[in-house]
């Protein structure tokens, strides 16, 4: 009898359901509904993770141009957004500008040939997870044009300015056609002043710093770069928030959950979300 009871009381804070009806744990369907309810979305099937560092359960979907994002918080709170990012998928085009100090420039080779690696590496990661998914292309990979130019050449970063404008002078002098870039990506390795990332869904601009604090130049240290500029600062270039990844989960060497970004099939048709005809 006790342990019937005892039963009940479980089966009740298992599927406790939340003042304004929502289901506890969420299900792909229960937070599907929630999608359909508050952005009006035909959707059926949905990733659904926890994030234990932030306490809520994290669902995003890609569909027709918009990137809609739900939290449902262990309080039962439903947080939502949506906005208007370039989707992650497909070849995407990179005008990368490495602002180089003259310590790294007095290695300049090393320099071309090991960042360049680490660019290869990236796309292999996307290779690699296209192939544990059984698709013979990537869902993303990288084209990227490099520009190597030294501290005098181009403006430093800056907070309170748009590097645009930067970008959209240096295109001019150097006769490139800035519009077909899908993303302009800025490497100011300012080593005298170690600085971290940005990332913009606006204006698809991402700029990684020298976020080192000594000037050892190593593969290892350009990986981490590559690591920042193209999971990190372009994952929110996708619409990428930090609150959707438990800071402790490894994801596979990814930025988040892959599945998060439409990379998996969650609703079962063999194609993965961000590429298929019918999604969720
Ligand atoms: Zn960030």
């Amino acid at each position: 009898m006790r342990c019937f009871v005892v039963f009940i009381l479980l089966s009740f804070l298992i599927s406790c359901e939340k003042d304004d009806g929502l289901v506890f744990p969420p299900t792909q369907e229960s937070i599907a509904s929630e999608f359909r309810n508050r952005f009006g979305l035909e959707v059926q099937q949905v990733p659904v993770v926890f994030n234990e560092f932030n306490s809520h359960y994290v669902s995003v979907i890609y569909l027709n141009g918009t990137r809609y994002r739900i939290y449902l918080t262990n309080s039962g709170q439903i947080l939502t957004n949506r906005i208007t990012p370039l989707f992650p998928k497909g070849q995407q085009r990179v005008l990368c500008i490495v602002r180089l100090p003259s310590l790294f420039e007095q290695n300049l080779d090393f320099f071309i040939r090991e960042w360049e690696s680490a660019q290869t590496a990236i796309n292999e990661q996307h290779a690699t997870l296209a192939q544990q998914n059984g698709l013979e292309n990537s869902l993303v990979s990288f084209k990227n044009d490099n520009y190597y130019v030294s501290q005098n050449d181009f403006p430093a970063w800056d907070p309170n300015r748009n590097s645009i404008e930067d970008f959209k002078l240096f295109a001019a002098n150097n006769q490139i056609d800035i519009a077909t870039y899908d993303i302009l990506l800025l490497l100011d390795l300012d080593i005298n002043n170690p600085n971290g990332g940005v990332g913009s869904w606006e204006s698809a601009f991402a700029k990684v710093g020298w976020f080192y604090e000594d000037t050892d130049l190593s593969v290892e240290r350009l990986n981490g770069i590559a690591y920042a500029a193209y999971h990190h600062e372009i994952g929110h270039v996708w619409g990428w928030e930090h609150e959707w990844t438990d800071p402790y989960d490894n994801n596979g060497g990814f930025i988040t959950e892959p599945s998060l970004f439409g990379w998996s099939d969650i609703n079962g048709n063999g194609v993965p979300e961000i590429i298929d005809e019918n999604q969720y």
